[in-house]
């Protein structure tokens, strides 16, 4: 007979406090921290943006992400990535990649407001690097289910190449929004945070004057995530012009709604003590990993 020899929960964590896999991370929100080049990470959770900005600007050293729930049931911000690329766009001067820009933000404007959601006011986030032109732009008051974001993407691009045509500007402009960014488990760079291997941070731009902020604060309103009990008001959120059901979603006979899973997810997250971590949520599955070196929280003693 051979006895597992359990590992110590520590060899889950490393110096820094970070898990060596998401699954080990149920809470709300989410942050990696790249640790090699090739993109290697390690993730942490925290409950409340106050715990994550706390941690975020005592970490400045540090190349640190948020880890998007796309595709795990809720809303998120609407995010894009605005992306070109010296080898792709070396054609197109400075000043009309910057004017694209612009217009792409106002295509974003336009679908939002198209689906009911007036977004005040977006923030736009830049990282300077001589063969890339790079912006990152939340809007801070406008929410999607992130089951829609190929939805929200397929409208955004088809409004945008629109308004090239419109203003006669070179339509492979379109590319600049990098739909990457849409896949489920994104890791976005967070604000003040550096690219890993650079010493160059996401800093603020603003949109009004152009100026970039330098040695900026962390501004958690620049994070996609949405914490539930946070905000007081209900939240603008986005809906499809076709009334599709999302991308991703599969019709069960099960009844469980989005707060079910909140629910559901609220309760698991407090028994990570217990050894009981959550692997995945797809409504209406929860896989959990169950740390078997740990006694059952029922019966007391090692489970069997
Ligand atoms: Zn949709």
């Amino acid at each position: 007979m051979t006895i597992d020899t359990p590992l110590p929960d520590k060899s889950k964590i490393d110096d820094d406090g970070f898990y060596y896999r998401l699954a080990d991370c149920p809470d709300p929100i989410r942050i990696s921290k790249q640790i090699n080049e090739s993109g290697a990470r390690r993730y942490k959770g925290f409950n409340t943006f106050y715990d994550a900005s706390s941690f975020v600007r005592m970490n400045s050293h540090l190349s640190l992400h948020e880890t998007t729930r796309c595709g795990e049931g809720g809303i998120q911000r609407v995010f894009m990535d605005v992306d070109a690329k010296e080898k792709d766009f070396g054609h197109i001067p400075p000043h009309q990649l910057n004017k694209a820009c612009a217009m792409l933000i106002a295509s974003a404007y336009e679908v939002l407001h198209r689906s009911g959601v007036n977004a005040p006011d977006h923030i736009e986030l830049v990282s300077h690097r001589q063969d890339k032109f790079s912006k990152h732009v939340v809007f801070p008051d406008a929410y999607i289910d992130a089951n829609h974001y190929k939805c929200f993407y397929k409208e955004l691009s088809q409004t945008f190449a629109f308004d090239l045509d419109g203003e006669e500007m070179p339509p492979e402009l379109v590319k600049i929004i990098d739909e990457g960014v849409y896949d489920t488990r994104h890791n976005l760079r967070l604000h003040t945070s550096f690219k890993f291997g650079s010493n160059v941070r996401l800093e603020k731009r603003d949109h009004r004057t152009g100026e970039v902020e330098k040695d900026g604060i962390f501004d958690p309103n620049t994070m996609v995530t949405y914490i539930p009990n946070e905000r007081d008001r209900a939240p603008l959120i986005y809906k499809c012009p076709d009334g599709c059901k999302g991308q991703t979603k599969k019709e069960y006979a099960v009844d469980a709604t989005d707060d079910h899973m909140k629910i559901a997810e609220q309760i698991l997250s407090q028994m990570k003590d217990e050894g009981i971590t959550i692997a995945r949520m797809e409504k209406p599955f929860i896989r959990l990993n169950v740390d078997h070196s740990k006694p059952c929280p029922v019966w007391q003693e090692a489970r069997s």
